[in-house]
């Protein structure tokens, strides 16, 4: 009897199996994902109704029906560390699946950051206001609503007529003895451009900011939540819902911005990715 308990404790710990016992399966795109990505999972063989949970590294994710399969799109943080992650799928008969995620390094790329004159310029005071008004900022937007179901149906894609990268995800810009990473990606967008909603969803903040000035963030759904910055004018209001292609402002330099453009952020369950990756994982 104890040999017996022995060895079903060691196959716990030790069986990580890759697919469930009546052929569930998690697909993975991509297979290999570098910091500050993003990756798709979509569940075959199993419905939705039976899975009770998908964590990675422990935090659990939202499934979301997409294209009829269950779904969850994942972000992995700009620092995370890289080598094997955890991704876990448990169905309500509490089988179970997991896969081994392969996170790379990202190269790490700096810059400097100038402040804009009517910001208070390159002065350590000024640094050290930008730093601090900087964190109550995105502490507000840490608390923006998420949705678990998908609230939309369609692909995403960029919120452009035309698409232009100006500035890249995922480098550090260096002010005074802060290093700030740039959290999304910069389009070319002269003022005024219209700004469009890159997938339906629900405005759930429409405000002016001191940094990021005015800013729209749409809940989409399935931990889903994108943000728009820099705008010169907003066209949503808070509660509204917006379907794919919806303007919900134009293009500017509002808060600390150089020049007109557009910022684009987008967080998966929190978790601010690469958006051009995430509008790749759609193609
Ligand atoms: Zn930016």
């Amino acid at each position: 009897m104890r040999v017996y308990l022995f060895i079903v404790f060691l196959a716990g710990v030790f069986y990580a199996p890759t697919a469930l016992a009546h052929g569930g399966e998690l697909l993975v795109t991509p297979e290999t994902v570098v910091q500050g990505e993003p990756f798709m999972v979509v569940v075959k063989g199993i419905d939705i109704r039976d899975v009770k949970k998908l964590t990675f590294d422990g935090k659990q994710i939202p499934v979301f029906l997409y294209g009829g399969k269950p779904t969850a799109l994942i972000g992995v943080d700009l620092a995370a560390r890289s080598g094997k992650h955890t991704l876990k799928l448990v169905t309500l008969d509490l089988d179970h699946v997991e896969k081994s995620i392969s996170v790379q390094s990202r190269k790490k790329i700096t810059a400097p950051l100038g402040i804009p004159t009517k910001l208070g310029g390159n002065t350590k005071v000024a640094q050290e206001n930008l730093v601090t008004v900087l964190s109550k900022e995105n502490g507000v937007l840490a608390r923006v609503k998420m949705t678990d179901p998908a609230l939309f149906t369609e692909a995403f894609s960029a919120s452009l007529e035309s698409i232009f990268v100006t500035d890249a995800y995922g480098y550090s810009r260096e002010t005074g003895s802060y290093s700030i990473p740039h959290k999304g990606t910069d389009f070319r967008a002269p003022l005024g451009t219209e700004v469009k909603a890159i997938n339906s969803g629900v405005v759930r903040l429409a405000r002016d900011f001191t940094v990021y000035g005015k800013t729209v963030a749409i809940d989409h759904g399935g931990g889903v939540v994108s943000l728009s910055m820099h705008l010169s004018k907003l066209s949503v209001k808070e509660g509204q819902k917006v379907i794919k292609g919806d303007p919900i402002g134009f293009s500017g330099d509002t808060g600390y911005a150089e020049s007109p453009h557009l910022h684009l952020s987008i967080r998966l369950s929190g978790v601010s990715i690469d958006p051009m990756k995430f509008f790749a994982l759609f193609k």
